[in-house]
């Protein structure tokens, strides 16, 4: 069933689309400003009713962090802004609507505003390499996380009454694409918990445990430089991750994850880290956009649009100092 709301237009509305680090942070900002006004309602609409907290995702799938640590309840951390927790279907910039919807109930609504921040952060591109998106893990969101570590244990649980050797090592095989922050946070973690979890597998050889990180330049961690790729791909080396460099993942199909360099990984797991691309609701509004990114001026705003603004991985600051 769908409904059609309206919202109060009394008074000025302020809309964030988006509750990751940048939504949250310009809401925060909001919350003790704007929204003070009697004559102003801020209003964030996203997806979950908590902010997640992406670089710690890594330790959820380790095991060492549980998922309260890294999700934070919205309604507790903001006290005047609305929370709306549902999905932006569209932008509609000549009416001035955001249409919403919420996936339980099939309730639809149209919220006006006056001013949007748009903070869709990006969203995990498989590059559409056939058998990634079907098979392969992301690692963007806490269920992704919180499967990858219950998949790794019950990985180990199949291994150790698995008598065919074959078999048992492509189960104990983790795959890691992409060499950035979150494959290289990813293919840690994996390695720490499969590796110290074996002390309760006593019938797994730990010599048949192989953590692979393929990456498909010349060092990991680009955005950090050689010198801490370097010194991050040794830590990695001697805690025995196997790195490919120079190398592409190109398909991932019966159970092997097929390489560029012509080598076939037998593995139950692969991880894909190897690629975001910003939310696609972006593609059907009229703003100027740089690799899916809004482009902004120096404030934000994005330009002919006035009273619109991008922030944080959905927008493209292409001169700051303009
Ligand atoms: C595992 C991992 C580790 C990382 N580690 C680091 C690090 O160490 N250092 C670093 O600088 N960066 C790191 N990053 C990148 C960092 O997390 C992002 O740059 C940051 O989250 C961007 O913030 P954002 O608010 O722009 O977007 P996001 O955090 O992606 O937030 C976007 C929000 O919008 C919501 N949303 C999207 N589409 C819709 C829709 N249609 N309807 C409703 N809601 C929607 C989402 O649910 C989300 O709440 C890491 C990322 C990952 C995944």
């Amino acid at each position: 069933m769908v409904h059609e709301m309206k919202g109060t237009a009394d008074k000025t509305q302020v809309v964030i689309l988006g509750g990751g680090f940048a939504g949250v942070e310009a809401a925060r900002y909001l919350d003790r400003t704007a929204a003070k006004r009697a004559d102003v309602d801020v209003t964030l609409v996203s997806r979950d009713n908590f902010t997640l907290f992406t670089p710690m995702l890594d330790e959820v799938a380790a095991g060492d962090l549980e998922v309260p640590h890294v999700c934070n309840p919205l309604r507790k951390l903001l006290r005047r802004v609305t929370i709306l927790s549902g999905d932006v279907k569209s932008i509609d910039l000549a009416s001035r609507q955001v249409k919403i919807s919420y996936a339980i109930s099939g309730l639809t609504r149209e919220l006006p505003f006056d001013y949007l921040v748009l903070a869709l952060g990006s969203e995990t591109n498989y590059l559409g390499i056939p058998g990634v998106a079907e098979h392969a893990l992301g690692i963007k969101t806490v269920g992704e996380a919180v499967m990858l570590r219950s998949g790794v244990i019950a990985l180990l649980e199949v291994a150790s009454v698995e008598p065919d050797p074959n078999r048992r090592r492509r189960l104990l095989t983790f795959v890691v694409a992409g060499g950035g922050f979150a494959g290289v946070e990813t293919v840690g973690a994996i390695n720490d918990l499969a590796r110290e979890s074996l002390r309760h597998y006593g019938k797994v050889d730990p010599r048949e445990v192989r953590v692979v990180l393929i990456h498909p330049g010349a060092v990991i961690l680009p955005e950090l430089g050689e010198a801490l790729g370097l010194y991050a791909q040794e830590k990695l080396r001697k805690r025995q991750v196997e790195i490919k460099l120079g190398t592409k993942v190109i398909a991932y199909a019966d159970g092997a994850v097929q390489c560029s360099d012509g080598e076939k990984i037998p593995a139950s797991t692969l991880v894909w880290a190897g690629g975001v691309s910003p939310s696609p609701i972006l593609k059907a509004t009229p703003f100027e956009l740089l690799k899916g990114r809004v482009v902004v001026d120096s404030t934000l705003e994005v330009p002919r649009f006035p009273g619109v603004w991008a922030v944080g991985d959905c927008a493209a600051i292409t001169d700051p100092t303009s």
